[in-house]
């Protein structure tokens, strides 16, 4: 037998704590798909922790502190959502927060290889920690950061697509360099 088979829990299952996911991204900015996953997750979690990943490499509109910033507002006063900022490997951090799951949203059958991928690669890493995929309303599943940003860009309207502070934040960030 292949010790990896019995899988030992660890982290907050081990504990004995209540079930904890992970949803990690990079809320370039945060959307109304993005908030989607997180109300399901809350459904099926006890709490929710929003890591956003640190990650030199990219150049983000939002700084981490702006996009945490964004997301708290979206979440004042739930006590079962945590956002929090992360870099290194995933699999690190949620056992250093006792989470036991990772959370990731499922648009559309694009996403799948990527995230069937990290998926796998995950447990390999850290076989106690399972990768929970869930699929957003079906308005939501053509949104994404990357799209909402350009199309704000060109003066489209993304009122319907993310929270109302973020449209403001979008039209200070974007009014500053294009008017
Ligand atoms: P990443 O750079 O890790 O893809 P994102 O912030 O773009 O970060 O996305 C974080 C997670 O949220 C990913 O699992 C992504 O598939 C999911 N996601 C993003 N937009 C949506 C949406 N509109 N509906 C469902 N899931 C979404």
């Amino acid at each position: 037998m292949n010790g990896r088979k019995g899988v030992r829990r660890k982290g907050a299952a081990r504990r004995g704590g209540g079930s904890v996911a992970v949803y990690p991204g990079s809320f370039d900015p945060v959307t109304n798909g993005h908030l989607d996953i997180i109300t399901r997750g809350l459904a099926v979690f006890d709490a929710v922790i929003i890591a956003i990943l640190v990650n030199p490499q990219k150049h983000p509109l939002f700084t981490v502190e702006e996009r945490v910033a964004l997301i708290r507002e979206a979440y004042k006063g739930e006590a079962r959502v945590r956002v929090d900022t992360f870099s290194g490997l995933l699999v690190d951090y949620a056992e250093r927060v006792g989470a036991s799951v990772i959370v990731r949203g499922l648009r559309a059958v694009s996403d799948f290889e990527y995230e069937f991928q990290m998926a796998l690669m995950n447990r390999r890493l850290d076989p106690n920690i399972e990768t929970v995929f869930m699929a957003p309303a079906d308005g939501y599943s053509y949104v994404s950061s990357r799209l909402v940003k350009e199309v704000f860009q060109l003066g489209g309207d993304v009122s319907a697509l993310v929270p109302k502070l973020v449209e403001r934040r979008l039209r200070e960030k974007y009014g500053k360099a294009a008017r």
